[in-house]
C-alpha cells in the first residue's frame, strides 16, 4: 500500500505570507468567515489558503494497463502518478491537462470523461482538488526531464509507492467500467420473468435508474 504519510502540520500554512502583498503591512491574524486567517491590518487582503486545483490524466493501454510517469523531483521524488499538474490562471481544467501532457510525455491528448475530483491531502506542498480525466494519446509518450520514466502498469500490479490519490482514482475508474458494462436491460427482462413466476410486481433496474437521476 501507499506509504504516504504527511502530518497535516506541514500541511497548513505550512510557508505562511509574513507581509501584504497588496501594501507591504505585516500581517494579523483576524477572525474572517467563521476562521481566523492571516488578514492584513491596513487593507482588504485575507490570505484565504484555499485548496488549489490540479488536473491528471489517466490514460489507458488495453483493457488494464494504465499509463504512470515516475517523478524526478521533490516533493514525492521517485513516486509514481497519473500525468498532470497545476492549472493556470486562465486555462479550462481540458487546456491544462493537454498542456501537461504535452509538457511532460511531448504528446497530443484527446480528454474524455470525468472519473472524479478528489482530494489531495499527502502532498507537503498543501490541499489540492485534484480533476482526473479519461485520456487518450496517439504515440509513443518522451518523458521530459520532470520525470524519470514512463510505463504502463497493469492495474492489479500497481507500483508500491503511488502519489497523491491516484491508486484510488486508478480503482475507481475500472469499478465505473465494470458498473457501466452491466447490462441493465437484459436483468430487467430476467427480473420481470422472476416477478410473474413469483406473482409479484417490482419496480425494473432502469425504471429506477432513470428516476433515480431524475431526483438529482
Ligand atoms: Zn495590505
Amino acid at each position: 500500500m501507499n506509504q504516504l504519510s504527511v502530518s497535516m502540520s506541514n500541511l497548513v500554512y505550512s510557508k505562511p505570507y509574513k507581509y501584504c502583498p497588496n501594501c507591504r503591512a505585516e500581517l494579523v491574524t483576524r477572525h474572517v468567515d467563521d476562521r481566523d486567517r492571516l488578514a492584513c491590518p491596513k487593507c482588504e487582503f485575507v490570505f484565504w489558503n484555499n485548496p488549489k486545483p490540479v488536473v491528471s490524466l489517466l490514460i489507458t493501454k488495453g483493457e488494464n494497463d494504465v499509463l504512470m510517469v515516475r517523478r524526478a523531483k521533490e516533493p514525492l521524488l521517485g513516486y509514481w502518478c497519473l500525468p498532470g499538474g497545476f492549472l493556470e490562471y486562465e486555462e479550462t481544467p481540458e487546456s491544462g491537462i493537454k498542456r501537461e501532457v504535452k509538457e511532460e510525455l511531448g504528446l497530443n491528448v484527446e480528454v474524455g470523461r470525468i472519473i472524479g475530483v478528489y482530494r489531495i491531502d499527502n502532498d507537503p506542498r498543501g490541499i489540492h482538488l485534484d480533476m482526473i480525466f479519461i485520456g487518450k494519446i496517439q504515440g509513443e509518450p518522451q518523458a521530459n526531464e520532470e520525470l524519470m520514466e514512463w510505463r504502463y502498469f497493469n492495474q492489479n500490479e500497481l507500483p508500491s509507492q503511488i502519489a497523491y490519490k491516484h491508486r484510488e482514482a486508478i480503482s475507481d475508474y475500472y469499478f465505473q467500467l465494470k458498473r457501466d458494462s452491466v447490462d441493465w436491460e437484459k436483468i430487467d427482462a430476467l427480473r420481470k420473468k422472476l416477478s410473474t413466476i413469483r406473482g409479484g410486481s417490482s419496480i425494473s433496474t432502469v425504471e429506477f435508474l432513470r428516476k433515480d437521476r431524475r431526483s438529482h
